[in-house]
């Protein structure tokens, strides 16, 4: 079982997490603006990584806060744990 650092609560087990998709995904300023297939990109295309990704968790059996994972899509290593808001550490990036 996948073992993940929650920032506020320490390494818990995954059954006490919820997948919430892929991080850094940022709502168009003016979605009115957009065609409808701008929209729908926004809305469904993510990246499906083979390898580094950046995706949000929740902690729902927990502290129920939302954080960012890098995760090797590969092997399931964790490569760090980061707030929502904070870009992953340099070092650890790609
Ligand atoms: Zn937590």
């Amino acid at each position: 079982m996948l073992q993940i650092e929650c920032p506020w609560c320490g390494r818990r087990d995954e059954s006490e997490f919820s997948y919430a998709g892929e991080a850094h995904i940022v709502r168009p300023e003016d979605p009115f603006s957009l065609s409808d297939g701008q929209w729908a990109e926004y809305l469904f295309i993510r990246k499906n990584a083979m390898g580094l990704h950046q995706e949000q968790w929740c902690h729902s059996s927990g502290c129920r806060r939302y954080f960012n994972v890098q995760r090797d899509t590969v092997t399931y290593h964790i490569s760090c744990v980061y707030k929502i808001g904070d870009e992953p550490p340099r070092d650890k990036n790609v």
